[in-house]
């Protein structure tokens, strides 16, 4: 058995994702959704344990909690603070986080390594986090993160210092997101420009953060996370502006749980046929 926990679950595609790739690749799997609390996130994760269950997705609010839970923690998982994903073996759990891994396997599968590149990515929150640490990980030469002077401008200043000290070679700051002329510098310097704010998601979806199209020079990679819409006013912008890759959230979605999946079951996930039944 595998299954995700946190609340609210009720919406969430996961079962029907994964119950689909179990099937398809022969495993008699199961994948479950169980509401839980924040406070009952402990009692959860032992009662997993003692029902023999082999695996655990974490979603909103018990990302926090599972990573203080855990035997074990990926590089990742700890310098984002925050696990999503919980591999239970021999009685342990090792703890990952794949959302950052979701996002760089996207870019890759549209053509472009992070590797050596200047990335700005708005945003500090959950997201934000997991995409900028994964970047710095896979060798980003550049980090340079936007995010109003607001709640999570602190978590973004955390995530600097976490970055200098378990990845000395990416040159990692933060601005805040208003002083405008110095977000338009950095992405004019940039290689790959990240939308990880809420901005573009519903009812924010008649917004972008790029309000000055001519930023967008033809050689950027602009990716949203946001997948609700699957294509932002930032990526419609930026397409037409003439970038050529420009990419909404629905593949470092999909990306995220086929880590996931690998780290499950050490098979692949038929992705082909998951984003045909589920994310087109
Ligand atoms: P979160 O932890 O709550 O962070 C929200 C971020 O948005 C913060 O940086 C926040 O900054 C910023 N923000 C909110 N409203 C803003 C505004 N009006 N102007 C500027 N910044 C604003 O949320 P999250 O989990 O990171 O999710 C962010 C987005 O990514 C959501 O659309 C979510 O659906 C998406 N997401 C996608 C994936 C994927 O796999 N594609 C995975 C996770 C999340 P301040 O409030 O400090 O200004």
């Amino acid at each position: 058995m595998f299954c995700l926990i946190g609340t609210p679950v009720g919406h969430s595609g996961s079962p029907a994702m994964y119950n689909y790739s179990f099937a398809q690749t022969g495993l008699d799997y199961a994948y479950l959704a169980y509401d839980v609390p924040l406070e009952k996130t402990e009692e959860a994760v032992n009662a997993l344990k003692v029902l023999g269950c082999k695996g655990f997705n974490v979603t909103m609010p018990c990302k926090t909690r599972v990573a203080e839970l855990v035997d074990e923690l990926s590089d990742a998982a700890k310098l984002i603070g925050a696990c999503n994903t919980v591999v239970v073996k021999d009685g342990k759990l090792y703890g990952n986080n794949t959302d950052g891994m979701g996002f760089v396997r996207n870019l890759k599968e549209n053509g472009v390594d992070v590797k050596g590149k200047k990335i700005t990515v708005m945003g500090a929150g959950g997201a934000a986090t997991a995409i900028q640490v994964q970047c710095a990980l896979d060798g980003a030469k550049k980090l340079s993160i936007f995010n109003r002077k607001d709640k999570f401008y602190a978590n973004g200043e955390k995530t600097v210092k976490k970055i200098q000290q378990m990845v000395p070679d990416c040159e990692v700051s933060i601005h805040p997101l208003e002083e405008t002329d110095a977000l338009y510098a950095a992405i004019k310097d940039s290689d790959i420009l990240v939308n990880a704010t809420k901005v573009g998601m519903k009812p924010l979806d008649d917004q972008s953060l790029v309000e000055d199209v001519s930023v967008f020079h033809p050689d950027l990679v602009v990716a949203d996370a946001v997948y609700n819409p699957k294509e932002t006013k930032f990526v419609q912008s930026a397409k037409a502006a003439g970038c050529k890759v420009a990419v909404g959230g629905t593949g470092m979605l999909m990306w995220q749980g086929a880590a996931a999946f690998n780290l499950f079951t050490g098979k692949d996930m038929p992705t082909k046929e998951v984003y045909e039944l589920f994310f087109k």
